[in-house]
């Protein structure tokens, strides 16, 4: 086991009042709504209509491209309608809405070859995530399969596997390592296998003692398999970060893992394509931690994608009436949502309830620099902000607005609470608009 640590970022309150839950699986609604986007890139097309009856682990949304990915009913019932519901990110779109029958024990036969997994060939395994619909699960969702694929003149040489974890609140990748640690190995020896890595390596936070004295008891009989015990500190598991942090590699602005050969992989993601090769079950579910002092049972649950948050918070026994901010993922990196009737989707890490939301009201810039030492992205949040302000487009992307990855940790160091995010992301927004009209 080596041990590491990233240079910058923020030590917030960890919160990770579910660490001690054992994952439950949530009790399937009567009715889900599961929306054809879940996921980076092209929205599946829809596969059925109004009164057919599927089954568990139908194909109900077919990828549309290479960057898609399909979508499979978690439930057997009968197709309601499609209908427009909201995503966590505000927008509507369509989603397929399923009268679950929760007699029928009916389940779709896996439209991938079931064969042992130590049989499985690269082809194989690829084939496996593009048809089973698996995608990221650290909260990217781009499609498992097309990053299985990187160039031919590439040679991946490294595989990280992401256990990080670093979003307070979150534990559902900590409980999945503990409670699932054989798959997840499993499911990383088969990316190893596709992507044709030597070197595996396990990054996971020292705030999870228990899953790094599991995960080193196995790996270190393994050879070209280690642990990486990584000192705890936010953002730490987004991918540029946790490759530097490991390999000391950089990812070069705007290029992707494999540019500096290699892989990397979410521990849910890794898992979640272990259980479609060895039992055939496609991407239907995951675990997501509920938490935050607006709900009083929180807990991990395993949950079928398209139960609403309103069913999780009532299940969670939510203060309802004193609620003043739901988030979906984590408290640094997720999304506000607007309303309780928003479906769980492949992105879900969290669904947090906040009773007391702290209120921010901006001041003007001390130019103390906190925000420009927390970036690890060496961006300096404060002179891009006030770029974005004075509209001067040109600099605002020089000076490299494009590479943020929105981690927030700048908001979270501001004592003058500038929306520094808010900020950045209307600026890339005007940018990509520009781009679009040219
Ligand atoms: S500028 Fe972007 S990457 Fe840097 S700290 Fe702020 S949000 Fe994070
Ligand atoms: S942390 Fe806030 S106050 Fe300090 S330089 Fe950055 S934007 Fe200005």
């Amino acid at each position: 086991m080596i041990e590491r640590a990233l240079k910058g970022g923020v030590h917030p309150d960890e919160c990770k009042l579910t660490a001690p839950s054992p994952i439950e699986n949530f009790p399937c609604p009567e009715r889900l709504y599961v929306p054809l986007q879940q996921h980076l890139g092209r929205k599946a097309r829809p596969m059925v209509k109004k009164g057919d009856v599927i089954a568990k682990g139908q194909k109900i949304g077919e990828a549309d491209g290479f960057i898609s990915a399909n979508i499979h009913s978690p439930v057997a019932g009968k197709v309601k309608s499609i209908d427009k519901v909201m995503l966590p990110n505000g927008v509507f779109d369509d989603a397929v809405v399923i009268d679950v029958d929760q007699e029928s024990n009916s389940v779709a036969e896996p439209t991938w070859p079931l064969k042992p997994v130590d049989d499985l060939t690269p082809d194989d395994i690829r084939t496996i995530a593009r048809e089973a619909g698996i995608v990221g699960l650290g909260g990217a969702t781009f499609p498992t399969a097309v990053k299985l694929s990187p160039p031919e003149n590439v040679k991946i040489d490294t595989l990280i596997i992401n256990g990080a974890e670093c979003e307070p609140y979150l534990t559902a990748d900590h409980r999945l390592m503990l409670e699932h640690t054989d798959e997840v190995i499993r499911g990383a020896e088969l990316v190893r296998r596709a992507v044709g890595a030597e070197k595996v390596f396990v990054g996971i936070e020292k705030n999870k003692p228990d899953a790094i004295k599991k995960f080193d008891g196995i790996l270190k009989r393994k050879d070209g398999w280690e642990v990486v015990a990584l000192k705890s500190v936010y953002p730490q598991g987004a991918e540029k970060n946790l490759i530097k942090v490991i390999t000391g590699r950089e990812v070069p602005v705007g290029g992707l893992p494999f540019n500096v050969n290699v892989a990397i992989q979410n521990v849910g993601t890794v898992y979640s394509l272990y259980r479609a090769a060895s039992e055939g079950i496609p991407l239907i579910e995951r675990v997501v931690t509920v938490s935050g002092d607006g709900v009083k049972k929180p807990g991990n649950f395993r949950i079928p994608f398209g139960v609403m948050a309103r069913e999780v918070l009532e299940h969670c026994e939510a203060r309802f009436g004193e609620i003043e901010k739901v988030i979906f993922g984590g408290p640094m990196m997720g999304m506000s949502i607007k309303g309780y009737d928003v479906p769980v989707i492949k992105s879900t890490s969290g669904i947090l309830c906040f009773v007391k939301a702290v209120r921010r009201e901006p001041y003007g810039c001390l130019n103390c620099g906190r925000c420009v030492e927390v970036c690890t992205l060496h961006i300096a949040p404060t002179r891009v902000v006030k770029l974005v302000r004075a509209a001067k487009w040109d600099e605002v992307k020089k000076a490299g607005i494009m590479n943020c990855m929105e981690c927030g940790c700048c908001a979270y160091v501001c004592p003058s609470k500038i929306p520094l995010v808010q900020w950045i992301r209307y600026g890339k927004f005007m940018l990509r608009k520009m781009e679009a009209q040219r």
